[in-house]
């Protein structure tokens, strides 16, 4: 059977970076490795929209997570973290691993995180080093107002801005200079069309200042060590070369593409689907600040969404997410982030329409492919 991931990472890989993974290892000391790296290197910044270096890591996204706590902050520093779900949650659990003090906003689940509250945290913990977030909370589907929120914490602290985007970047603009984000990091198995295994960071002049005196213990995670030798197109241990390789094609189909129409594409493919789930009967998990990267919606009452992703792949091949934690079982999450087009969320929505009905919940046919296609027509 024909195998569909449209899973909030991973995600489906072009043929084009499959295949240019599959050159021939090239040592990464060897002259040929410096064009390789130089050419990912200015694609990141294309990408970030940053005049600083973006750090190419060997590691699932949490990798570059952590990092982002212990290579700026000490122990015993005080921070701020949104915790809107599943990776908000995270932030949390790094700072307490390395004795970091988190003033944890709390927010419901399937909600954004109101900017008003951050500043409330500020006003009442003047002294944080930094306030760590998402861009989307991947594990309910919601966009935090990122903009906003770093406005605020640069209009009321000096501290620093630290956006998982991870499944942001790539998705919708988060301009690293211009909005004044400090720290940008996002995972290779997200919108990069890339298998997992690297992380990026970009860092910020200010971020940069506060690496000097944070005194936190690290090792592998060694950004400053990492900086010296991405200028010389160089990684301090071996990188994930194959990946790097695919990096640059994943960067160059994207500038072919276009920046903006990349975020067009994402726009268009989640409010398709949104429009679809919605004509099926279906509530969305995140109402009012839905994120273009996937979409989270609610199972139909007294049926467990775990039958239905299940049934997508017996009957269609198609893999998507279940909830996480108190959304276990309540909630499908689809994803359309990275290499996906119209067809891929016709095909989904048809084939769900099936399985719902199937599974007992009527849904008139083509309902909510129908749903999509107008978002399409128009
Ligand atoms: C996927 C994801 C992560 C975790 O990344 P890993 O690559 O599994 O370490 C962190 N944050 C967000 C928002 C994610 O979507």
């Amino acid at each position: 059977m024909k195998k569909y991931l449209l899973t909030p990472g991973p995600t489906e890989l072009p043929a084009r970076v499959l295949l240019a993974m599959a050159h021939p290892i090239i040592h990464h000391r060897a002259p040929e490795f410096l064009p390789v790296l130089e050419q990912a290197r200015e694609g990141l910044k294309w990408l970030f929209k940053t005049k600083n270096e973006v750090l190419i890591l060997a590691s699932s996204g949490t990798g570059a997570m952590e990092g982002a706590v212990t290579n700026f902050l000490s122990k015993g520093d005080k921070v701020i973290t949104v915790n809107a779900g599943k990776f908000g949650e995270r932030w949390g659990q790094i700072c307490k691993a390395y004795g970091v003090e988190a003033d944890v906003i709390n927010v419901e689940w399937g909600q954004s995180v109101d900017p008003e509250k951050i500043k409330e945290a500020l006003q009442k913990n003047p002294d944080v080093k930094g306030v760590y977030f998402q861009a989307t909370e991947t594990s309910t589907g919601v966009v935090h107002p990122v903009k906003e929120i770093a406005k605020i914490v640069h209009d009321n602290s000096n501290a620093i801005v630290v956006v998982d985007g991870i499944t942001g970047v790539g998705v919708f603009d988060l301009p690293m200079d211009e909005w004044g984000i400090d720290i940008l990091l996002t995972g290779s198995q997200k919108a990069l069309m890339l298998p997992p295994g690297l992380a990026f960071i970009g860092i910020s002049d200010r971020a940069w200042k506060l690496n000097e005196t944070s005194t936190l213990p690290r090792f592998y995670f060694n950004f400053s060590k990492e900086l010296k030798n991405i200028v010389k197109n160089q990684t301090a241990y071996t990188p994930a070369i194959s990946l790097i390789i695919g990096l640059g094609e994943s960067l160059k189909m994207m500038k072919e593409e276009g920046l903006e129409n990349v975020y067009k594409r994402h726009t268009l493919l989640a409010e398709a689907t949104r429009k679809g789930v919605q004509a099926m009967g279906l509530k969305l998990y995140a109402p009012k600040s839905p994120s273009n990267s996937l979409t989270a919606a609610v199972a139909p009452e007294g049926l467990d969404s775990g039958k239905i992703i299940s049934s997508l792949e017996k009957d269609f091949g198609i893999r998507i997410a279940n909830g996480q934690d108190q959304a276990k079982g309540k909630i499908f999450r689809v994803a359309h982030m990275g290499y996906y087009d119209k067809s891929d969320i016709l095909f989904m929505l048809a084939s769900l329409e099936i399985v719902l009905n199937k599974l007992g919940y009527k849904v008139e046919s083509g309902i909510g492919v129908g749903a999509a296609e107008k978002v399409f027509i128009a």
